[in-house]
């Protein structure tokens, strides 16, 4: 028997009192393997990093044989997606369990989660645990609250100088400021440790001999041009700005073939890490986790190299890998899995009781990285939120099995997504379509009703998004050196 019960998977918090079961010795799970009381959990998150650009994930380029290894021997979610995609909004969502449009982290860089918000790292110190974090996204700074519950947060765009040249935010400095920390971790509590690596994120620019690797490849394809315009800084549709070309090269296969090196070179440092971690005896006893924050777009629908604006699966389908040796069966799991379960997913495996209440709005994926019997409840809807920028981009998704719902409320985004102002709805067969081109609102009008009317029965959902009562801190300014990073990255003017 499991102490946890898969009845009551929504967990709950009165106050800040996390109720955590007392659990005999060990859990036992399904099938007759032991899950630790407490195990270690590393969670690596890369930032930018579309599924369907992993060998992992078909892909045709050899760009992640690290996390090949760790899907083989682990669960693989085909189809997980974000709740938004962007960078604060994705992490705020996927740390609180709680929807943007209920928790209010939407859209823009820089919105601070609320100290009373409760979030992953807070519940897993409650449960006894250390608490360590490395990132390399001003996005997810201390300034912008999260930190919270975090005994170390180091960012990277915050250390001294580096007199290497190395880029700062980049994977072999994340891995480097990772090892300057394994010291601090105390032997006799388990470890949450979270690792945010950022090399897949704009501008495509892997180091050293990284940097060409599938250029000119079997992949290559120099047909295809994007238009530039080199009058203007930065252009966020259809054509590049001077501040976005990179080497002045103009073929839409230079740059993905960059991209698809950013990811080698970060999965590469990502066997680097975990070599560090198996050498020190770190790997034991721990639940591995792999995801990233949002996708990229590629061109696709005339956008190019950003991610935020359209809930298309370029910005939203994201890889979901859980590793537990012992414990986890391999297995691949292709129905719709959101990024707003993985914080009550964490603390069931933590050992935190998860009960009916009003904390999260996600539900552990337990019983179907087990494999149980009827673990999937249906209708198994996945929601997400998309827009970047201005407000009248906001879309809201909703996806089920192979299909895709898309309401574009006002007329910006009605004339990216269905390519109409005055029409709001696009429905897509995701296994018939992967590209999204083909909008089947008026092929299947059923479908489309019935999702639209799922997503707003979900939109209107009412939740309170709970409250640390005991929080203390304040909410921070944004630092000098936060503020020139995330102007680096382009999410600053
Ligand atoms: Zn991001």
């Amino acid at each position: 028997m499991r102490t946890v019960s898969h009845l009551a998977r929504r967990a709950s918090v009165v106050g800040y009192l996390l109720v955590a079961l007392a659990a005999a010795a060990a859990l036992v799970a399904g099938c007759g393997r032991r899950l630790p009381e407490r195990p270690n959990i590393l969670l690596v998150t890369m930032d930018t990093l579309r599924a369907d650009h992993l060998s992992a994930y078909g892909y045709q380029r050899p760009t992640s044989p690290v996390l090949d290894g760790l899907a083989a021997e682990g669960v693989r979610f085909e189809t997980a997606t974000v709740q938004w995609p962007k960078t604060g909004p994705s992490f705020a969502s996927m740390f609180t369990a709680t929807y943007p449009k209920n928790n209010g982290i939407v859209r823009k860089i820089g919105i601070p989660l609320p100290q009373k918000f409760l979030m992953l790292a807070e519940a897993l110190k409650a449960r006894g645990y250390q608490t360590h974090a490395v990132v390399a996204n001003g996005a997810v700074a201390s300034d912008f609250g999260f930190d919270q519950g975090f005994d170390t947060y180091i960012e990277s765009w915050q250390q001294p100088e580096r007199a290497d040249g190395a880029d700062p935010n980049g994977a072999g400095v994340v891995n480097e400021l990772v090892r300057s920390i394994l010291d601090r971790f105390q032997g006799d509590k388990p470890y949450f440790l979270w690792v945010h690596y950022l090399d897949p994120h704009f501008p495509y620019t892997p180091p050293g001999e990284w940097s060409d690797r599938f250029q000119n490849d079997e992949h290559f394809d120099p047909t295809e041009r994007i238009p530039i315009d080199l009058s203007k800084t930065k252009i966020d549709m259809v054509k590049l700005g001077r501040k976005q070309v990179l080497e002045g090269r103009d073929e839409l296969a230079f740059y993905v073939a960059r991209y698809d090196a950013e990811i080698s070179y970060n999965d590469a440092m990502l066997g680097e890490l975990l070599d560090t971690l198996r050498g020190r005896g770190m790997l034991d006893e721990t639940l591995t986790v792999f995801t990233s924050d949002h996708g990229e777009s590629l061109g696709e629908h005339y956008y190019y190299f950003d991610h935020g604006r359209f809930g298309f699966q370029t910005c939203l389908h994201v890889p979901l890998l859980f590793h537990f040796p012992g414990v986890l069966e391999p297995r691949v799991d292709p129905e719709p899995a959101m990024l707003i379960d993985l914080t009550p997913t964490l603390l069931e495996f933590a050992g935190v009781e998860l009960d009916d209440g009003e904390w999260m709005q996600g539900r552990s994926l337990m019983p179907r990285l087990l494999g149980e019997e009827g673990a999937l409840e249906e209708p198994n809807y996945a929601y997400s939120e998309a827009g970047y920028g201005r407000r009248d981009m906001w879309q809201r998704i909703v996806r089920q099995g192979d299909y895709k719902f898309i309401y574009a409320r006002e007329g910006g985004a009605q004339r990216w997504v269905t390519g109409e102002v005055g029409n709001p709805f696009a429905l897509f067969n995701l296994a018939a379509d992967p590209g999204e081109t083909e909008n089947l609102v008026d092929a299947h009008p059923e479908i489309a009703e019935r999702l639209f009317r799922a997503s707003n029965d979900w939109y209107r959902e009412e939740f309170d998004v709970l409250v640390d009562t005991t929080a203390e801190g304040e909410e921070r300014e944004m630092d000098e050196k936060t503020r020139e990073q995330l102007k680096a990255l382009g999410y600053l003017n």
